[in-house]
């Protein structure tokens, strides 16, 4: 990049490019004995170290150049959390190309469309979901597809298997050039409303997040720590842990396709998991298990569980204390590659009661450096009080400045450069963000808002309650007014009735549901939030036909 001239001094430092070719050959140079555990699609446990890693990822990436890949060009895969895609997420970077992970999770008409629109032109897939590319197959345009044999079978026939391509390495691999605003990765937001729109990372954008997501004071990766993502690879880069991981020399720890509690668990103390990340679904699953058994798993000393994607209930953080494990709430989007803010305390704040402190965890935290957070009503920012609600808008050098082919009016960027999240959020003094809720999912009662995140939290505070989703439902004289979607804990009682008493001394009157609804489990969109607009729909119905 050439220095704009005339400057009255330029500094003396080297120009040079943060790419993910760095992290990947530090990994090989100075961390080769750390391992990556991974469980296979049979249970039993694969093991590699850095050093396999890094021939493999680099073997990888020497086939897929021989395999004809060009700059730029796209490598989707289908795969769970496992050592292969680690090694995908690196191997199609640093050779140019751009790793694309498909959410296997999608509808097959969505995967369809999201492949074709980035125009995929290779597949690295688990053997297990090949009955899903079966499917999309007919619909796309993958010149190749290589196969992960991670149930240790055959590869059938008109597949290529993705451990011949990598033994056919002779390893001399040299990596191309790469510039840091090249791009490295590409991922689809799951468009709850509308089509889905594809974010492109660059290698510079990566590896700031993978740093910021490094620190003590974001996820704190560090040598000699082991961390296991339970958020899926292909949301969101699960959340930059694999880059923040190989970035400090932390051991990894791989689910594949079992993420049911006892799997976890039963990984996380195995493995002396220290660090470990997912959506609150998955956690408050562990924490019954947890409850049910508390004798039968002995977890690692200062196990923390960074938990967004959405809001981490104040049950949560209260349950897991119970039990030693630390949550940590975060918040992001895909748009921000996601890591953008986290709650933890500051050393002032650990003096504040007990319930102050526990209400600041429960808020979704302070912007990381580089992200710039700013509360908007139409115009104009609003005052950092922690009670003004406003649009919260985000900018920095890991957030999406536009989508990949897909232009958008000024609903998703301001004129003056910043992401509009659609999160209605309060800031507080401290610069610790709370969020109201989704644009769309707050409730509007008599010309005043409610906030189905506060209810839902407060609701799932209750010692019957499993899970609790909050929805608007229309009504004729308020306009909306709330209605509360139940999941009792096994042999567990509670009304409706009694719920609302609960929360009766923790809210204005008029914000109580009308209405429950027990049912026996809240739908998940596909990456394991509650499926609101589903919810919507049901009992839209429900309650006109009343
Ligand atoms: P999707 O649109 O599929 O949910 P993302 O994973 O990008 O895709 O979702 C980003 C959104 O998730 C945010 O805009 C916010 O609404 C929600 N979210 C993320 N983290 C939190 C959190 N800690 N608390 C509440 N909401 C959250």
């Amino acid at each position: 990049m050439d220095l704009e001239k005339g400057l009255a001094m330029e500094s003396t430092m080297m120009h040079y490019p943060l790419t993910l070719v760095h992290l990947l050959e530090r990994a090989g140079r100075y961390f080769s004995k750390v391992e990556i555990v991974s469980r296979r699609a049979d249970r039993s446990i694969h093991r590699e170290t850095y050093g396999d890693f890094y021939r493999r990822a680099r073997a990888l990436a020497e086939g897929l150049t021989r395999a004809g890949l060009k700059r730029g060009d796209r490598v989707a895969t289908l795969m769970w959390n496992h050592y292969a895609h680690l090694e995908a997420y690196f191997g199609a970077p640093v050779a140019g190309g751009v790793l694309h992970s498909l959410n296997l999770r999608l509808h097959i008409d969505d995967i369809t469309y999201i492949a074709n629109h980035a125009e995929d032109r290779f597949l690295i897939v688990d053997d297990v979901l090949l009955p899903l590319v079966e499917q999309v197959k007919p619909h796309t345009h993958f010149e190749r597809i290589f196969v992960v044999p991670i149930s240790g079978g055959a590869v059938p026939g008109g597949y290529e298997n993705y451990e011949e391509l990598l033994a056919s390495a002779r390893g001399d691999f040299r990596y191309p050039e790469i510039d840091e605003y090249e791009p490295a990765g590409m991922c689809y937001t799951s468009g709850t409303t509308g089509r889905p729109r594809g974010v492109v990372y660059s290698h510079r954008s990566t590896v700031l997040h993978a740093y910021n997501a490094a620190l003590p004071g974001a996820m704190s990766f560090r040598q000699g720590q082991a961390m296991l993502p339970v958020v899926p690879m292909f949301h969101a880069n699960a959340w930059g842990m694999p880059y923040a991981a190989t970035l400090a020399g932390a051991k990894h720890v791989y689910p594949g396709p079992h993420l049911d509690a006892e799997n976890l668990l039963d990984l996380i103390e195995r493995e002396e998991v220290t660090l470990s990340a997912g959506v609150p679904t998955v956690w408050l699953a562990i924490l019954q298990a947890l409850e049910r058994e508390p004798k039968r798993w002995k977890l690692p000393d200062g196990l923390e569980l960074i938990v967004g994607g959405s809001a981490a209930p104040e049950s949560l953080i209260r349950g897991f204390d119970r039990h030693r494990v630390k949550v940590v709430q975060a918040w992001g989007m895909t748009e921000t590659s996601p890591l953008a803010s986290i709650a933890r305390l500051d050393r002032e704040m650990a003096a504040l009661p007990e319930d102050e402190r526990y209400a600041i965890r429960a808020k979704q935290g302070r912007p990381l450096p580089f992200v710039e957070a700013r509360v908007m009503v139409e115009d104009q920012e609003v005052p950092a009080d922690g009670k003004t609600m406003g649009e919260l808008q985000v900018r920095g050098p890991y957030v999406t400045a536009s989508y990949y082919n897909h232009p958008v009016g000024a609903d998703k960027f301001t004129a003056d450069g910043w992401l509009r999240t659609g999160d209605v959020v309060m800031m507080d003094a401290d610069g610790f963000i709370k969020i109201t809720d989704r644009t769309k999912d707050l409730i509007k009662s008599g010309g005043e808002w409610i906030s189905s995140v506060d209810l839902e939290n407060a609701i799932m505070g209750h010692p019957a309650v499993a899970e609790a989703a909050v929805i608007a439902i229309p009504n004729p004289k308020w306009d909306e007014r709330p209605l509360a979607v139940v999941v009792l804990k096994p042999g567990a009682r509670a009304t409706g009735e009694e719920i609302n008493k609960f929360l009766a001394d923790k809210f204005a009157k008029w914000w109580l549901p009308d209405a429950y609804e027990f049912i026996a489990q809240i739908p998940r969109t596909s990456t394991g939030k509650f499926l609101k607009s589903k919810l919507r729909e049901q009992f839209a119905e429900r309650n006109r036909a009343s």
